[in-house]
């Protein structure tokens, strides 16, 4: 489990970067409270699948303002896990647009199809809460591969990516996720 200081370790490591490339230099430095503030609406998404409390929303970067929201549906069509389901409401709301000073926050850490989504739109940032190792030891299957390594696979991508954001909180979610 990542500490407190060891996040806000990291968030200064992105923020500070030297050399950093455009879109990550466009995002302004975000608090710990700003972070966590973010996740708990996430959160919230999340409450409204009992069984599966994948939920994301997308802000504004530099007011932290709620520009979209979204909770998996996959029951209802297989694309339509959390952070997708937030990416289409967004859309529909503003419009494909800005996404540079976007950051999406989700209760877990994005599978392919979403990290390969996000990194396509080109958004700002992507934090996290539970990892994938996390979600397959509360015994959720998931693809074995981490939104850092298809971050690192995409060398055109600039966005920041930031795990363990609340996690205690999002590992409780998902272990006490109603079970069929
Ligand atoms: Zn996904």
């Amino acid at each position: 489990m990542i500490s407190k200081r060891m996040l806000l370790a990291s968030i200064g490591a992105l923020v500070c970067t030297p050399g950093a490339k455009p879109a990550r230099a466009a995002l302004p430095p975000i608090s710990l409270e700003r972070h966590e503030r973010a996740m708990r609406a996430a959160i919230e998404q999340g409450r409204r699948n009992a069984a599966y409390p994948f939920g994301a929303v997308i802000v504004q970067a530099e007011t932290g303002e709620v520009m979209g929201r979204g909770v998996n549906d996959s029951s209802a069509n297989p694309t339509l896990h959390g952070e997708i389901a937030c990416i289409n409401d967004y859309v529909g709301r503003h419009g494909s647009t800005d996404w540079p000073s976007r950051v999406l926050y989700t209760t877990a850490e994005p599978c392919p199809m979403c990290m390969g989504a996000m990194v396509w739109a080109g958004i700002g940032g992507v934090v996290f809460g539970t990892s994938i190792e996390g979600l397959k030891r509360v015994g959720m299957d998931q693809i074995d591969i981490t939104a850092r390594a298809v971050v690192d696979a995409s060398p055109f991508y600039t966005g920041m990516l930031l795990g363990g954001v609340l996690q205690g909180d999002t590992d409780r979610l998902f272990r006490e996720r109603k079970r069929g």
